[in-house]
């Protein structure tokens, strides 16, 4: 137990319940607020067991919602949701299964297994609806697989011009309502869903770190989080002296996480409990969805919808994450220069998030980059010094 370690334990032992409110001396936070012990990471290259990248299905004026008629079939489109996919997924399931279901046809076919089409297809199911669900890949092979698992609901999702104030009322929409959805995965067995503690640090003051980690983007990218600032925990400034962080700088905030491995065998669950039924296919044409049994198809496709239905307005955003072994006893995430660290049951996320927004922007590369991987997990290794 370290000095700090034995002087906070005695602060709180002596304080007692009723003296809890109180602030410490060490630090100004009230006592049961301090950070409590936090396991260190093994940042090592060495320990790094995979490698993942992928594009996120970034569109300026926002994810593609709308619907159109291939000859007597009702496609109505649900992708292009940039780095927001999993975060608004049940929003925008349930904004597109409206029009879906506007003809009252409940005999549905879903195209995608990732976070939209997996999302859309329990939803109906929940609905009372028939679902089958096509997809090239299951989830395990596609780019959702590959996400942080954040909530981050309005990251690279539009460009503010292109979208106007419809989409950003769309978005407030569907953003409220996947939080609301999230709330009934939190406390299931394996933590498909849970809270966690993040922690930013910085080596300068945060307005100077930012400057140089995360520049001004070149193009307009739509924030629209203020529109939810009541549900989102606010940041609060800690004592770099609570902290076993060799950095001057502390903020702490907490956010959802979404163990995917976890959260994909839940909504896997769910889905076949509920009757869901699916099939591996591959569609080369809008043309051949005419052909499927089904007379409402919603399109999940993702980045895969910029060759299946030519739509040129879908921007590649590549995004690397280096995975370290799972460590259960770090419960909490940092974001340090440049580099955000996340511990997932299925893995330590470590990404390397310096340039901000324009980073991997118009990206279609889905090659690793080992170099990148290694260069993140020093920046992380530097929070835990070893010594000599
Ligand atoms: C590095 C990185 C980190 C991210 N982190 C987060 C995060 O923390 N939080 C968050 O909310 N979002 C995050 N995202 C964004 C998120 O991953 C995407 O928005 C989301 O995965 C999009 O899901 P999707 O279902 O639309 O597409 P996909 O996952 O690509 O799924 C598409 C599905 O359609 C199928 N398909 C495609 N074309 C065809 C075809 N022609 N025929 C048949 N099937 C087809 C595929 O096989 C697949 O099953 C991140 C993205 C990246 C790259």
């Amino acid at each position: 137990m370290s000095v700090l370690d034995r002087r906070l334990a005695l602060l709180g032992g002596l304080a007692g319940l009723s003296a809890c409110a109180a602030p410490s001396k060490l630090s100004g936070l009230p006592t049961f607020d301090l950070p409590p012990r936090l396991a260190p990471v093994r940042a090592d290259p060495r320990r790094l067991f995979d490698i993942t990248v992928c594009t996120r299905p970034f569109r300026a004026a926002g994810p593609r919602l709308d619907t159109e008629m291939l000859g007597d079939t009702l496609v109505v489109h649900n992708y292009g949701h940039g780095g927001s996919g999993w975060s608004l997924s049940w929003g925008s399931a349930t904004v597109v299964l409206e029009k879906a279901l506007a003809r009252g046809d409940k005999n549905l076919a879903v195209i995608g297994c990732g976070a939209l089409g997996l999302t859309t297809a329990v939803l109906s199911l929940k609905m009372g609806c028939s679902v089958t669900l096509y997809a090239k890949d299951l989830l395990a092979q596609t780019r959702s697989v590959r996400a942080t698992g954040s909530w981050t609901p309005d990251s690279r999702i539009a460009l503010t011009e292109p979208a106007g104030p419809a989409f950003a009322d769309l978005w407030e929409r569907m953003a409220r309502i996947s939080w609301k959805t999230y709330r009934s995965y939190l406390g299931m067995a394996g933590k498909p869903v849970e809270f966690g503690d993040r922690y930013n640090l910085a080596d300068v003051p945060f307005d100077q770190s930012n400057a140089k980690y995360f520049p001004p983007a070149s193009l307009s990218f739509a924030h629209y989080g203020s529109r939810i600032a009541d549900l989102m925990p606010s940041v609060q400034t800690v004592p770099a002296n609570t902290t076993p962080f060799p950095v001057p700088y502390v903020r702490r905030t907490e956010n959802l996480q979404f163990n995917i491995a976890s959260y994909g065998q839940t909504l896997l669950g769910q889905f076949y409990a509920m009757g869901g039924r699916m099939e591996v296919r591959e569609f080369h044409a809008p043309s051949d969805f005419t052909q499927l049994k089904q007379k409402v198809v919603i399109n999940c496709t993702g980045y895969g919808a910029r060759a299946l239905w030519k739509d040129e307005s879908l921007v590649p955003v590549r995004g690397q994450i280096g995975w370290l072994i799972p460590q259960p006893e770090v419960t909490y995430g940092v974001n340090y220069r440049g580099v955000q660290m996340l511990p997932r049951s299925d893995g330590i996320v470590i990404q390397m998030l310096e340039g901000g927004d324009m980073r991997g922007y118009n990206d279609a590369s889905e090659v690793v980059d080992r170099a990148e991987a290694v260069e993140a997990v020093s920046r992380i290794a530097a929070l835990y010094p070893r010594g000599a």
